[in-house]
């Protein structure tokens, strides 16, 4: 009998320990629940007074009532009170309030303290502070959120190359559902655009470590080609590659609207013709022919007295007779020779042909150009200066056909001369 008695004695000293230093928040109430005052708290351990900021002599004889606020979940509440009306055990979540304002969320499980008759003594509420996590899980949420509703393409491959995960965007932009690209290798995408080179060069730098940035054509589902720029990252943990995240953006609008800007710097923005910057890129495109010895011969043509036909129509007007030249001049040469708008009224024509074939077109031009009615009434004529391609100095040549385009002009205008 008498270890018992001491048992006891030590179990309830240490008891009593044990709830004080319990890391785990402690709040004990009395067995009432009814009352506006029920039920009263009637004891809470120190970690509780951490939790809730009020002083045990604060919190004493008030109900957990005054921990309650607008985002307290009102449905566990009555849960609780069900549960304890009944004696029965509860656990739940709810956001509580500090004793200055401040939320938490707490995590608590309450057990009646029954006595031998059954009847409930206390209610004695065991908490955990579950904002930490709470907040983990919420970022978490958002960050999966935002990575779903990017408007940039995401998907994380695994290192062995399959699809583990693609948002919205992603799988979109290729046409394939989520389902259809989990689990398959990204080849489903090849458009066969891209040579070995490039993907062993992918390859060796992901493997490496390294981040690529590329753009890949990529095959959509109904195959159509679209331009997609990534980002690869190999994302590693304990200096093993784990994955691969993929961020990209379709950037096919882009380069449609690069290439637009790129053939308008090449273009004649009044004739549609090929303007002076394309003529040095046509003369590198003919290095390699006329060094294997095809023959290209310069046409230079200039209209005669255009200022004056701009001064008497108008500038307008100008502009019209100088789209009719354009055009006179394309229908008259052959789908080997090109014709470039080389300043104001001057043109050039390289005809891929020798000097003398070249004279015959040009005297064909001449003729279409001043037998024309430009504008229904107008007629004008034009100079010419002509000069084979002979070497790879492309500046020289062009000079020397100008010289023999000023001789025709000195000589009277509406004539061809040949470069001396
Ligand atoms: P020449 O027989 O000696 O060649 O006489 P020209 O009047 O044609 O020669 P000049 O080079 O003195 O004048 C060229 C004129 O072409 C001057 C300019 O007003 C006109 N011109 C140049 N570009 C344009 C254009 O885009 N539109 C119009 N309407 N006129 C232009
Ligand atoms: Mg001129
Ligand atoms: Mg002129």
């Amino acid at each position: 009998m008498d270890t018992v008695e001491l048992s006891d004695t030590l179990l309830q000293e240490h008891l009593s320990l044990i709830i004080e230093s319990s890391y785990n928040p402690i709040l004990i109430t009395n067995g009432e629940l009814e009352g506006p005052d029920n039920p009263k708290i009637l004891y809470v351990n120190p970690a509780f007074e951490e939790m809730a900021g009020y002083t045990k002599e604060e919190i004493i004889g008030q109900t957990p009532r005054i921990l309650q606020g607008e985002k307290t979940n009102s449905s566990a509440l009555e849960e609780l009170k069900a549960k304890l009306s009944r004696g029965e055990f509860f656990e739940g979540r709810t956001v509580n309030y500090k004793k200055d304002g401040t939320e938490y969320y707490v995590e608590w499980n309450i057990s009646p303290v029954k006595n031998k008759k059954g009847e409930v003594l206390y209610f004695i509420s065991i908490q955990k502070d579950i904002t930490e996590r709470i907040d983990l899980q919420e970022q978490e949420e958002i960050f999966k959120l935002s990575i779903e509703q990017s408007a940039d393409h995401v998907a994380i491959i695994s290192n062995k190359g399959f699809y583990r995960y693609v948002n919205t965007s992603y799988a979109k932009r290729t046409g394939y559902s989520k389902k259809e690209l989990l689990g398959k290798n990204p080849k489903i995408l090849k458009s066969g655009k891209h040579d070995k080179e490039f993907y062993q060069k992918l390859w060796a730098d992901l493997l490496n470590h390294k981040v690529v940035d590329a753009t890949f054509i990529n095959k959509k589902k109904n195959g159509n080609l679209y331009f997609d720029d990534q980002t690869i990252t190999p994302i590693i943990t304990d200096g093993k590659i784990v994955s691969y995240l993929v961020i990209g953006k379709d950037v096919s609008d882009y380069l449609e609207r690069e290439d637009t800007l790129k053939a308008l710097a090449f273009k004649d923005e009044l004739t549609g013709l090929a303007n002076r910057h394309s003529l040095s890129n046509y003369f590198d495109n003919i290095r390699d022919a006329i060094a294997d010895g095809e023959e290209y011969s310069i046409i230079i043509a200039d209209i005669d007295h255009f200022k004056q036909i701009n001064d008497e129509h108008g500038h307008l007007l100008g502009d019209k007779i100088l789209k009719t030249f354009a055009k006179i001049l394309k229908a008259n040469i052959r789908e080997s020779d090109k014709v470039f708008r080389w300043g104001g009224e001057e043109f050039i024509i390289i005809a891929k042909t020798k000097l003398k074939n070249a004279l015959t077109l040009t005297n064909n031009i001449k003729d279409k150009i001043a037998t024309n009615l430009y504008c229904e009434q107008i007629q004008l004529t034009s100079s010419f200066g002509v000069c084979p391609i002979d070497s790879q100095d492309f500046d020289a040549i062009i000079n020397k056909a100008d010289k023999a385009l000023y001789q025709s002009k000195k000589n009277g205008r509406n004539r061809i001369s040949v470069c001396e």
